[in-house]
């Protein structure tokens, strides 16, 4: 065993996905910025709420009502103290990252962006931190501007300082990249932005399974992410955001649980945040199995978790880098646990594909970043991403496979220009 494989203990037992055979192999799963697999601590959480607990909350006086509410609350507890929020009602629950950023720019934009203002994200942005900003600029007449990325595809604290004007109004950012594991200075960002009165939303989907995230460290106004990301459930995501917007913000959704009551006549409708923007009976076993992900990861320990995947990433970088014709994007050590490369000549569809044939399961295509790969001149890239369950050898299957590599259907002169 090496240093990288001791860093976190030997988890692949806890993973009952990863014993089943794949038309005779066993599964390499390298696409964990897509989703990563439960383990069974989470699995039996989930299950262990519907066998015992399940209801609906904040509703029922009975038993299992309560039971539920309990456990509802107490998952909202476990995420503050993951984040090592202020206050549990800085938490809402969401569906995914994707309905927490589209919260803010719908609920908290139109408070902080008018006609004539500026929206700023960086140049590397999911398609979930881009289009919501994007029509929030063509509902309020401002105008968005993009930090730009340098040769590495890499935006930098400057590259932010040099498109703040006396119109910003907020500013978008991922922690880490989706598409090559840029690590972002979002500390820095938001104590610059705030410098000059500009709060900063922070897309945390890619650094929540790969780092200790502290919110109040990074002071950013929101910050959000997806369950399914960090060895949670699908369906359940997080936005993080001070109290001080969350109480001037309109819900989104209206309906049950959300206004303590009702009537016929206009009036203020809402109950105190977190509630506020939590309509409709919420996800509650996803919630659940949301805080048993978290923790496993502290279990875990997630310093040891993002070095063990950086470790893994920056192998398979190398390796690959080492390769014939293999070009990999971005500067940086993939400290994000995510590589990202191309084979000369060969459409990335092909090189997944191929990969395949061996049981190596990576991302290959634009990754919702189309702006950022048209930016690079290519089609598309061929993902691989780290989490708590690879090893060396995996890292090593995936370079001496991609070295194999050949053209198919994907790699015609259609398919290849970019
Ligand atoms: N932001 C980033 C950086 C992402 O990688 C993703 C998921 N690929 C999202 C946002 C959206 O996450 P979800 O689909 O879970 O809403």
């Amino acid at each position: 065993m090496t240093a990288e494989q001791t860093a976190v203990r030997d988890v692949r037992a806890d993973f009952p996905i990863l014993a089943k055979d794949l038309d005779g192999k066993p599964p390499v799963y390298l696409d964990n910025a897509a989703t990563t697999q439960m383990p069974r601590q989470v699995l039996d959480a989930i299950c262990d709420y519907y066998c015992t607990d399940n209801s609906n909350v904040e509703r029922g006086v009975h038993k299992l009502g309560m039971r539920a509410t309990d456990r509802f609350m107490r998952s909202r507890e476990r995420v503050r103290a993951f984040l090592n929020a202020a206050a549990a009602p800085e938490v809402v629950f969401t569906k995914s990252a994707t309905e927490s950023l589209n919260l803010v720019a719908q609920c908290f934009g139109p408070l902080a962006v008018s006609e004539g203002d500026e929206v700023l994200i960086s140049g590397l942005e999911h398609h979930s931190n881009l289009l919501p900003w994007r029509q929030l600029c063509v509902r309020t007449g401002a105008t968005l501007k993009v930090a730009e990325v340098d040769e590495h595809g890499e935006p930098s604290l400057e590259s932010f300082l040099a498109k703040i004007t006396d119109r910003t109004r907020l500013i978008a950012v991922a922690h880490v990249s989706n598409v090559q594991g840029t690590v972002n200075p979002v500390r820095e960002i938001v104590a610059e932005a705030h410098r000059h009165g500009v709060p900063v939303v922070v897309d945390g989907a890619q650094a929540i399974a790969h780092r200790p995230v502290d919110v109040q460290d990074i002071d950013a106004d929101f910050y959000c992410f997806s369950a399914h990301k960090m060895y949670g459930p699908h369906g359940t995501g997080v936005l993080h955001g001070k109290a001080e917007h969350f109480e001037r913000m309109a819900p989104l959704l209206l309906g049950g649980g959300m206004a303590p009551i009702a009537t016929y006549e206009d009036g203020p409708v809402g109950a105190r945040p977190p509630l506020r923007f939590e309509a409709g009976s919420p996800n509650i076993a996803g919630m659940v199995g949301t805080a048993a992900a978290m923790d496993y990861l502290d279990d875990l320990g997630r310093e040891a978790v993002g070095a063990h995947d950086a470790a893994l990433a920056a192998r398979a970088a190398e390796g690959l880098r080492a390769l014939d014709g293999v070009t990999v994007y971005g500067a940086q050590k993939p400290l994000g646990g995510i590589v990202s490369f191309n084979v000369d000549g060969v459409h990335p569809h092909d090189v997944g594909g191929h990969l395949d044939t061996f049981g190596i399961a990576t991302r290959t295509g634009v990754h919702c970043a189309t702006p950022f790969i048209d930016g690079l001149g290519i089609v598309g890239s061929v993902r691989a991403s780290f989490g708590v369950y690879n090893t060396i050898e995996e890292v090593d299957l995936l370079i001496e496979s991609v070295a194999t590599a050949e053209k198919g259907f994907w790699s015609n002169e259609r398919f290849l220009a970019g």
